[in-house]
């Protein structure tokens, strides 16, 4: 266990925010947590009470059951023990938040996962400057820089057209990305019905019960090789090289994922269509928001912390890497 702030606790199963008695986004279960977001390896089953967005508290119930949960607004304050707590937009997945909390004029803000760019199914990534700040670097390289999403949209598109009587196979995260490519297929002006795998349909069902538009959507099952020629189908990079796409017309297999940057992991998958679209801040935004929000200290939760830490220490920032363990965004 490391002490480090005067309030705030590094252990490896989560952040202890020791005024209130609540864990961020703990791996065991615990009495009290404040989870950011619904991707696995944050949102856990077995908690007790459960702060979070009422988005994501609708994720862990698809996932766990009912939750003992209190959904809270982004941007309403309340008071748990002798911390003021708020959620703002992270802009990751739909519900995403950062936590800000505050205890005898100290703020500290936890990231949870988190990116800059616009993402059509969730609110941007709100800015608050704070004394700590704790941050994912998933992408935390400078290698690391993933170009507009749009380009890579209108290669997925330029791919699909180029040959009518194949289907793209989209490998993209089942909680997130999977309906944002969706999102921004239509924004590009697709709106042809788009297939999916069984395993997305009842997050593709949550996203649309929380407003979000996902236009024509078909399940693959029941439909024919012919009915799917020239079109999109999108499933869990799990079902890429699974015998389930033995189902589809001779896919172009593509990925949607921030690690298609390196080629090595799309040659693993057997991608032919690596397309870098990530939900995690690029190494520019991650040094863009830490210069914008001038906090005095950053904490590094998950991800290369290495790189990340010497720019801090380079532009006189105190940083530090916590070794929690659990979190994975490798299928990002
Ligand atoms: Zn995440
Ligand atoms: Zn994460």
């Amino acid at each position: 266990m490391a002490r480090l702030g005067s309030w705030i606790e590094s252990h490896p199963e989560g952040i202890y925010v020791r005024p209130a008695d609540a864990w961020i986004d703990p791996s065991q279960p615990k009495t009290r947590a404040w989870v950011t977001h619904g991707h696995g390896d944050h949102a856990r089953g077995g908690h007790g009470a459960v702060l979070a967005t009422a988005e994501t508290l609708a994720i862990m119930e698809v996932r766990y059951g009912p939750q003992s949960g209190q959904p809270i607004a982004y941007d309403e304050t309340i008071r748990v023990g002798d911390v003021d707590v708020r959620y703002v937009p992270a802009g990751h997945v739909l519900g995403s938040a950062q936590i800000v909390m505050e205890h005898k004029g100290e703020r500290i803000v936890v990231s949870g996962d988190y990116k800059r760019r616009p993402d059509p199914t969730c609110p941007c990534f709100v800015p608050v400057p704070c004394d700590v700040f704790i941050t994912e670097a998933t992408f935390g390289l400078p290698v690391f820089r993933h170009p507009e999403t749009g380009s890579e949209i209108d290669r997925l598109l330029h791919r699909l057209h180029a040959d009518p009587s194949r289907c793209v196979l989209v490998g993209a995260y089942a909680l997130g990305k999977a309906q944002r490519i969706i999102c921004e297929l239509r924004a590009r002006g697709h709106h042809a019905p788009i297939y999916f795998h069984g395993a997305i349909e009842r997050l593709n069902q949550l996203y649309q019960s929380f407003g979000v538009e996902l236009g024509e959507l078909r399940h693959t099952g029941g439909a024919t090789k012919a009915e799917m020629a020239g079109h999109i189908v999108i499933a869990p990079p799990g079902a890429l090289n699974d015998r389930w796409s033995r189902r589809l017309p001779d896919p172009v297999t593509a990925m949607a994922s921030g690690w298609m940057r390196i080629r090595q992991r799309a040659r693993q998958r057997n991608v032919e269509l690596p397309l870098v679209i990530s939900d995690h801040a690029d190494w520019d935004e991650l040094t863009m928001t830490i210069r914008e929000l001038e906090p005095t200290e950053v904490w590094i939760t998950h991800g290369r912390e290495e790189a990340l830490k010497h720019w801090c220490m380079t532009h006189q920032i105190k940083a530090c890497e916590l070794n929690l363990v659990g979190y994975e965004d490798e299928d990002d």
